[in-house]
């Protein structure tokens, strides 16, 4: 199986995240374990249900809001 460039796969905005694929050789892993730490949901999952804006935090709770298509907290 070709390898993937997670760099070229992530859809996260934030290029001055140090956790992005852009800026290391280790993948989504990083990025990943930041959120798992932090129980929060990686942007490119929000960003496959709807985006980002007018969020501020990126928890488990805001990304469950976000499927359902409720957007006040
Ligand atoms: S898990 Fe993180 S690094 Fe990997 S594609 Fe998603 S946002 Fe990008």
């Amino acid at each position: 199986m070709k390898p993937i460039d997670a760099a070229k796969m992530c859809t996260c905005r934030d290029r001055d995240c140090p956790n992005h694929p852009a800026n290391h050789d280790q993948g989504c892993t990083p990025c990943i374990l930041k959120n798992l730490t932090q129980r929060e949901i990686p942007s490119c999952f929000f960003n496959l249900a709807g985006g980002t804006a007018g969020l501020d935090s990126f928890y488990f709770e805001d990304f469950a809001r976000r499927v359902l298509g409720e957007n006040t907290k």
